[in-house]
């Protein structure tokens, strides 16, 4: 079991960059994610690090060793595809076996000289991998007799029983439906837990991602922006595209302008006024808050934006609501001006709001996010609880 690290790889295909300069420190036994939409570069990268293709520049290690010049099977990882790629005429034990037949292993009695592993060597490998998946009873059954979940496990023994330095997996989950697959991402946690190896794995699936990984890298055109906990890159997203990718339901974004007002400045977004707090410069910005952020209420306190229910989503624990912003509250006695549609998506308790509610919403200061024109974020900058 060992680490794997890229420093500065980089892969072009003719005139396309596929990877773009990628530096990223996997460390033994970590469950590190590559997220990223299609196209992003998620499989060149593992099948760099796997040797099935050459990267243009930089450099592959694994553990301390540099490993550019290695040919796949010397770099003893293993890897699981989408497709599994079972052999469709072998039974389960033997897809499981068939590595196993092959690999020769030093002698005990002559070190330097290389035998085959025995048939009873053999069998108790791939049982012990069959029973940690709980497929031990499928042995005998062809890849066309299983189910997509039992042939996911079957692929995952077959890795298993190398014995590899870590486990590459390239959407591995995505061909089952919708049940087995919170199901799998469960079982793939605990096989993980078990056998503590590094288990480097690939998906466009944010929420796949969220559950599974001690670290998520996340990639857009070949680019890595940021590889940080679940909790980080949700809470601390380097970016706006990061912070749109991830989190469900997705982030709420209002584009507006600082503007300077009193001795402070505000975020105006029609018919929306919030004051912020720190380092300001007036120009264009977009707020980002979470749905599970933003607090909504049946009375309005003075910062509250006074808005209506428009939509309800019921997922029984919660509910998702949409909301139609209408601005501060008029001064009392004056007529409140026709309200600019302006939507956000809350979560809230189940059953609180219907729709056609009037409804007061807040954002939570500490957890509102700025960025500029180009998606940076703006750290320095946050919305402040009271009008200045
Ligand atoms: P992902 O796995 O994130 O969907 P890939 O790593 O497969 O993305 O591909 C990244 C980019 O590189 C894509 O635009 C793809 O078209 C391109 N690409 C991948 N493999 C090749 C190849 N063998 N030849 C040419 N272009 C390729
Ligand atoms: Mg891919």
């Amino acid at each position: 079991m060992t680490g794997v690290t890229l420093q500065n790889v980089t892969k072009r295909f003719k005139t396309e960059t596929a990877v773009d300069d990628v530096s990223l420190a996997i460390v033994d036994g970590e469950f590190v994610v590559i997220l990223g939409a299609s196209g992003s570069g998620k499989s060149t990268i593992l099948r760099i690090i796997a040797g099935l293709e050459v990267q243009t520049s930089g450099h592959v290690y694994i553990g301390d060793m540099l490993v550019d010049d290695y040919e796949p099977r010397d770099r003893n990882l293993a890897m699981v595809f989408q497709s599994y790629a079972l052999y469709p005429h072998l039974n389960a034990y033997d897809n499981i076996a068939f590595g196993l037949r092959v690999r020769r292993v030093p002698r005990a009695d002559h070190p330097r000289k290389l035998r085959h592993l025995t048939k009873r060597e053999v069998d108790a490998k791939v049982r012990s991998a069959a029973q940690m998946l709980g497929i031990g009873e499928m042995l005998r059954k062809r890849p066309a007799e299983l189910s997509g979940g039992q042939r996911q496990r079957v692929a995952l023994a077959r890795a298993m029983v190398r014995d590899p330095e870590a486990f590459l997996l390239d959407e591995p989950l995505s061909n089952l439906d919708a049940k087995i697959r919170s199901s799998a991402r469960i079982e793939l946690k605990r096989l993980h837990a078990r056998l503590r190896q590094t288990f480097i794995f690939v998906t466009h699936d944010q929420s796949e991602a969220m559950t599974l990984g001690d670290r998520l890298a996340i990639l857009n055109h070949g680019r890595l922006l940021q590889c940080d906990t679940p909790e980080r890159v949700l809470s601390h997203p380097a970016n706006q595209y990061v912070a749109s990718f991830v989190g469900s339901p997705e982030m709420v974004f209002l584009e507006g302008n600082v503007q300077p007002a009193g001795a402070g400045y505000t975020f105006v977004k029609d018919p929306v006024r919030i004051p912020i707090r720190g380092a300001a410069r007036p120009g264009p910005v977009t707020l980002g808050v979470r749905p599970w952020d933003v607090r909504v209420e049946k009375e309005g306190s003075p910062t509250a934006l006074p808005s209506r229910v428009t939509g309800v989503e019921r997922l029984g624990s919660s509910d998702h609501l949409f909301l139609e912003l209408a601005g501060p509250a008029p001064a009392s006695g004056a007529a409140a001006p026709a309200p600019p549609a302006l939507s956000v998506r809350a979560v809230t308790r189940a059953y609180d709001f219907n729709v056609g509610d009037r409804a007061f919403v807040t954002f939570d200061p500490d957890r509102a996010l700025f960025f500029d024109a180009e998606g940076a974020r703006l750290e320095s900058m946050s919305l402040a609880t009271r009008l200045p």
